[in-house]
């Protein structure tokens, strides 16, 4: 749903009338340009996006979003849709149409006798995983607790517990979507099957999701999960590691490897790690990446399933421009693991970043053609995340997220 061509009028052009009417027909707030509260509402994630839209309805309901979407298609608009605002290439937010936001919904209903949890489109990773966590349970999320559980579901959802439990899709039991006609369906296994199979992983081209339903799994209170932190001259050695170690290790572990600056300025590489079995077991497992190199910090410990789900926000903090590239690596050979060394050595900013990702175990065992993410192969999921302060400096630092194509584009 998000960015559709305006076909006959702007919000611009249409008269008071009209948008007092619609703004009857709301529960939530209709916002526009010069209300106290339009400029905090319109700021996503990624700060590379100054956009204006005309209206923003700030949608407490399905209802209300039934009466946003038929305003936009009556009325002819361009339409963004907002859950968490994470959207790197600025999805979320439009000029000169309406904004349907959907971050005041934030309903969240556990049943721990099913273990199931049903959920309202802005709601973040932090606030779904407080729930859970309440009654020792979670599904797969992401990696950072202010994304919104809207997009990354769509997206298909990659986190820490995705190589015992699968992504974040492969949780999915139902979800309330509206349609562009303004018609709200359920979709799941068993109903508006072509549907539910087109939003695990298809993104926001379908409709609306105003309710996600997902399956809960014993996880925590703790984890034995932190980082191993190394100097950048060990990245060879660590990397080679790590391209064995992630794939070969029980469905419990999850390691991510990341390249970046430390706050005091040194290039470092991390492994980042996150246990979801027994204690018992996860140290014995994690004893040979404790007999690599030289760290120059072993942060890794039982600590709380929130903790470690929160513990690279201040890495990608909201506000600063990004722009970033990204793909997957079927293998990590030697001469690649160089050339991603060689690129992150020429970093334009300091708060930029490299990460891997390995997938595999429970992610791996789905058919590629099961939901609409295919990307069902043991690989890694590769990041190049370009991050700056002065917008001015786009060029540079969007060219250096570009500099090795043939990494980003390659499958
Ligand atoms: C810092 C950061 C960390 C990330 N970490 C991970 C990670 O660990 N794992 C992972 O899998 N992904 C990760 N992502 C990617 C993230 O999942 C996507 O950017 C996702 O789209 C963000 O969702 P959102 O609701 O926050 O974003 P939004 O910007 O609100 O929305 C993203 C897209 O989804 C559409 N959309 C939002 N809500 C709805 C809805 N209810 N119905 C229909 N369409 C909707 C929007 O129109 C837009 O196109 C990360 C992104 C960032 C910026």
């Amino acid at each position: 749903m998000s960015q559709h061509r305006p076909t006959a009028s702007s919000a611009a052009s249409m008269d008071e009338s009209t948008i007092a009417a619609f703004r009857g027909h709301l529960r939530g707030e209709l916002q526009q340009p010069g209300e106290e509260a339009y400029d905090t509402a319109r700021k996503i994630w990624n700060g590379m996006f100054d956009r204006r839209p005309a209206l923003i309805a700030r949608c407490v309901s399905a209802a209300d979003v039934i009466q946003a979407v038929n305003f936009a298609r009556t009325q002819g608009l361009l339409v963004s849709v907002r859950g968490g605002g994470h959207s790197l290439p600025g999805h979320s937010v439009c000029d000169g149409g309406l904004m349907i936001d959907l971050s005041p919904m934030k309903g969240i209903r556990v049943d721990p006798v099913r273990q199931t949890v049903r959920a309202e489109p802005g709601v973040l990773l932090r606030e779904l995983d407080r729930e859970t966590q309440a009654f020792g349970l979670a599904t797969t999320c992401g990696v950072v607790s202010d994304t919104g559980i809207a997009g990354l579901t769509l997206g298909g959802g990659q986190g820490w517990l995705m190589g015992k439990y699968g992504l974040t899709i492969d949780n999915l039991l139902t979800v309330d979507i509206v349609l562009a006609d303004g018609r709200l369906l359920c979709a799941s296994e068993c109903e508006n099957e072509d549907l539910f199979w087109a939003v695990r992983g298809g993104g926001g081209n379908f409709g609306i999701v105003t309710s996600f339903e997902y399956r809960l799994h014993r996880v925590g209170p703790t984890i034995l999960g932190g980082m191993i932190l190394y100097p950048r001259e060990q990245a060879q050695e660590v990397l080679s590691f790590y391209r064995d170690y992630s794939m070969n290790t029980p469905d419990e572990l999850s390691v991510v490897a990341a390249l970046f600056t430390s706050p005091d300025g040194l290039p470092v590489v991390a492994l980042v790690v996150c246990w979801s079995g027994s204690l018992a077991e996860g140290e014995a497992c994690l004893g040979p990446l404790r007999q690599l190199g030289t760290p120059l910090a072993d942060l890794v410990g039982e600590m709380p399933y929130c903790q470690l789900q929160s513990m690279l926000d201040a890495a990608l903090p909201p506000g600063m421009a990004r722009y970033s590239k990204m793909g997957y690596l079927p293998h990590l050979e030697e001469q690649l693991i160089k050339t991603v060394l060689d690129h992150t050595a020429e970093m334009s900013s300091p708060y930029s970043m490299v990460l891997f990702n390995a997938m595999k175990g429970a992610v791996t065992r789905v058919a590629a053609d099961a939901t609409a993410f295919p990307h069902r192969n043991p690989q890694w999921h590769f990041d190049i995340v370009a991050q700056w302060l002065d917008a001015a400096e786009q060029e540079q630092h969007s060219a250096w997220a570009r500099g090795r194509q043939q990494l980003a584009g390659r499958r």
